[in-house]
């Protein structure tokens, strides 16, 4: 299987044979389900199309705490098949469909009480390690240790003496959800789906009762066309309820949005070689390793504003801070926060419980004739609710489809990689590159790293990393808009890269230079560059300043106060026909 582009020329001719030709599915959603749907789609022999309104992974998918894990605190609420599920999902990702992407990543437990306490952890651990075995296969990541007070604070020195009476070190994995999301969606392309960015959903069309297809509209143009499909799949996430709304209000599935904020500090701010998990009031808080930076969250607040731009305020800022400064012996300090992303969660509603205790279960509905709604779940069981949403897409057509086969179509980028590692050195002294650069291009790109090494033997200037953001070459800036479906100056900052969350300028300080390697393979003149730049800028300042904001409410209208480069209106309300 070649590799696939998602350059603009590939997204015109995808949104012509859309337009063209009766599709078996439509999915609308490009984020981690959307993809994951495509991917199982067309990997069972159906004709695929997938729109996605913004860009690719600009929703939830972008936004999460990047873990791959079972979630430890489920085993508390004795939900053990969701755990089992989502470690054999972890097995699997690790080690045959993405080991270029996902990665093991260990975390410290400090325990707080003496004897009951271990026991209690302990044999939560043993739990925990013991569904992660798949039949057939490892686990992936090595168990469980128990540690004293001593050797807990060799390998995390960051943390007070008195915050601990000793620690469990257990292990997880984690990953770039942006890129995972791209990364699939280029898969999927490759077997033959056609996939658009900033191409919305308006409308249903009908025929009768059931639903034929799709209304949509190019944002870059304002073009609006009908893609007739005989199974549309919905997933919005937290805009679910907006689209069941399109269908006259007789969804069945009630989606609320729970908040979450992340900080990003720089590495050596936390003096630690393993990351930390503590427990909080509600749930728990994660400070997890992340190249030469600390991710630190998450928070989980009921949100009803704006979906597409959560704020993160200052009390949101605060309690992150309070609660990792209890257990730090040199406290951070607002300054010390390069990053700050907030993201919604997609929480099946039930009857008035806490946003925290909302289910992390999917469903999967179908409606209406024709239309399959999928929504709810967590990143790391996303191909088990594409499996199920196409299970469903396939009770509604009127053939045969076999089964999933996604548990062995390794992504993009993995297969040939192992190999690839082990000749990173080769690698190195064949292009130029530092050996540190090469393995920071393997974890990104997998074996699709020539696709990038040949931009850089065709220009030496692309290997020059960019000024003001080291850790990513030129190259890679040229490579998000040729091959990863990057439209704008904020896809390649916030999510093809994560600049906008790992400097203190927040991308600020290498948006021109980005901006003006981007204008040739966008087709780019001196007046859009100068734009794209404007609009990235004033994105920041109002994220900036949303930050300073006591309430969600002020934060919310402070960052609405930005515009979008290619606006999202509401989509129209009455069915097209
Ligand atoms: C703070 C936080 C931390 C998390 N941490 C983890 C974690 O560590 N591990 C884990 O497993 N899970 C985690 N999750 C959960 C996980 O991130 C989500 O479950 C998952 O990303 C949801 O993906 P999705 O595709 O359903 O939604 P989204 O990614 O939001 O995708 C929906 C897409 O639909 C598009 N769309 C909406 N309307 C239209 C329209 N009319 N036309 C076309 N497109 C449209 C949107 O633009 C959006 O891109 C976390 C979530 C949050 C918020």
């Amino acid at each position: 299987m070649g590799t696939a582009s998602l350059g603009p020329a590939e997204r015109a001719a995808a949104l012509a044979r859309m337009e063209a030709e009766e599709l078996d599915v439509v999915v609308v959603g490009g984020g981690v389900v959307g993809a994951g749907v495509a991917l199982d789609a067309v990997t069972r022999g159906l004709t695929v199309g997938l729109i996605e309104a913004r860009d690719f992974a600009s929703g939830t998918s972008s936004r999460s705490s990047k873990l791959i894990h079972g979630g430890l605190r489920y085993l508390e609420q004795y939900n053990f098949d969701l755990v089992r599920e989502a470690l054999q999902e972890r097995s699997l990702l690790l080690q045959r469909i993405a080991p270029h992407l996902v990665r093991p990543v260990p975390f410290l437990f400090p325990l707080t009480h003496h004897v009951w306490e271990r026991a209690y952890v302990g044999s939560g651990l043993v739990l925990y390690d013991s569904l992660g075995f798949t039949p057939g296969s490892t686990r992936g990541v090595p168990g469980h240790r128990h540690l004293s007070r001593g050797r807990a604070l060799r390998l995390a020195p960051a943390l007070k003496r008195s915050a601990l009476t000793g620690a469990v070190l257990y292990w997880d994995a984690q990953v770039d959800d942006a890129r995972y999301v791209v990364t699939l969606l280029r898969t999927a392309a490759a077997y033959g789906a056609h996939v658009a960015s900033r191409t919305q959903m308006v409308g249903f069309l009908r025929e009768g009762e059931r639903v034929t297809g799709v209304r949509v509209r190019d944002l870059e143009t304002g073009r609006e066309a009908d893609v007739r499909a005989r199974q549309v799949v919905n997933a919005t996430g937290v805009w679910t309820d907006e689209i069941q709304g399109l269908v006259g209000g007789r969804g069945q599935i009630h989606v609320r949005a729970s908040k979450g904020i992340h900080l990003v500090v720089p590495r050596d701010r936390i003096h630690s070689s393993t990351g930390i998990i503590l427990r909080t009031e509600k749930s728990v808080l994660f400070v997890i390793p992340w190249g030469r930076h600390w991710i630190i969250g998450t928070t989980d607040t009921r949100w009803d504003l704006d979906r597409s731009h959560p704020a993160a305020s200052r009390s949101d800022i605060d309690y992150v801070l309070d609660h990792v400064n209890a257990v730090l012996a040199v406290p951070l300090t607002r300054d010390d926060v390069e990053g700050v992303y907030a993201g919604l969660r997609p929480l099946l509603a039930g009857e008035s419980e806490e946003t925290s205790k909302l289910s992390r279960e999917h469903v999967v509905t179908h409606p209406v004739p024709g239309l399959v709604m999928v929504a709810g779940g967590k990143y790391t069981t996303y191909r088990i609710m594409a499996r199920d949403a196409v299970d469903a897409v396939a009770h509604g057509l009127d053939q045969r489809v076999p089964p999933s086969c996604t548990d062995r179509i390794p992504l993009a980028g993995a297969d040939g990689y192992p190999a690839l590692w082990n000749s990173r050195y080769h690698l190195a002294e064949r292009s130029g590159l530092h050996v540190a650069r090469i393995e920071h291009l393997l974890h990104r790109y997998g074996t699709m790293i020539d696709e990038v090494l040949t931009l850089v033997a065709e220009d030496r200037s692309l290997a020059r990393p960019l000024a003001g953001a080291d850790d990513y070459l030129r190259a890679e800036v040229v490579y998000a808009a040729t091959h990863e479906g990057a439209r704008h100056l904020n896809d390649v900052l916030t999510r093809r890269t994560r600049i906008s969350i790992e400097t203190f300028h927040r991308g600020v300080g290498v948006a021109q230079e980005a901006a003006e390697l981007l204008a040739g393979p966008l087709g780019w003149d001196f007046d859009q560059v100068k734009r794209e730049v404007e609009y990235y800028t004033k994105r920041v300042e109002a994220e900036r300043s949303s930050q300073e904001q006591d309430t969600d409410q002020e934060a919310d209208a402070i960052r609405l106060g930005a515009p979008e480069i290619v606006p999202v209106p509401p989509p129209d309300k009455r069915p097209v026909r």
